[in-house]
């Protein structure tokens, strides 16, 4: 897919005001500093759709962003933030819950790993709650120039026998870098591909 336009649509914390209509939507989550929206941007070749994260963990809104005019890229605030507040975490839970549990246009989710770092509980445990609550996802295994093709291997193998461990199979997986686009066209292709199906 080649992407011709991406405009910023809305940020809000609130499900129900999410953009109305039927577009196919696909939400991007992971960890704060997992490189989610230098990916965002990465994908749709602009420099500053999403906010590169001075603060990490300090916007906590659903960001919509309307793609080719026919499906919405939904940003949605990184997880696992050390400093943010014991409260404003109950509220961040609070809303992505909503947002899995209610968005009707949801196709897929894409969390996002940092592909240098061993799998961490916090991931696993998001995982394993889109599992049970039927919300379907890929993996985005990120920053793959940091590690040499054997070493990213070797950590997706990591990941692959401990999600083996709870699930029959690895759910679909990308391996991707911002810094020189690996994984981009996949992506894009994945995505179109569900959009037309
Ligand atoms: P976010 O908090 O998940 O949105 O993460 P950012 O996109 O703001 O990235 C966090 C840090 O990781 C920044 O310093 C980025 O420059 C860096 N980063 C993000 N993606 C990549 C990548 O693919 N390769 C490398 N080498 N660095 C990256």
């Amino acid at each position: 897919m080649h992407i011709k336009s991406a405009e910023f649509v809305m940020s809000n914390s609130n499900v129900a005001k999410c953009p109305k209509g039927l577009l196919p939507e696909y939400a991007f989550i992971g960890r704060s500093n997992v490189g989610k929206s230098s990916l965002i941007n990465m994908l749709t070749n602009k420099k500053s759709l999403a906010k590169t994260s001075g603060r990490p963990g300090k916007t906590q809104l659903i960001n919509h962003f309307l793609i080719n005019e026919n499906w919405h890229l939904v940003d949605l605030p990184g997880y696992g933030y050390a400093r943010v507040s014991k409260s404003s975490k109950k509220v961040f839970q609070k809303f992505i819950t909503e947002y899995f549990g209610l968005r009707e246009q949801l196709v897929s989710a894409f969390v996002l790993v940092d592909v240098r770092h061993k799998p961490q509980p916090i991931d696993l445990e998001f995982m394993q709650w889109l599992g049970e609550h039927g919300v379907p996802f890929s993996i985005i295994f990120t920053k793959a120039d940091k590690l040499k093709p054997n070493a990213i291997l070797r950590h997706v193998e990591d990941y692959k026998t401990v999600l083996l461990e709870a699930w029959e199979t690895m759910p679909n997986y990308f391996i991707t870098s911002s810094s020189n686009e690996t994984g981009k066209d996949e992506v894009l292709a994945y995505i179109d591909a569900l959009n037309n199906n």
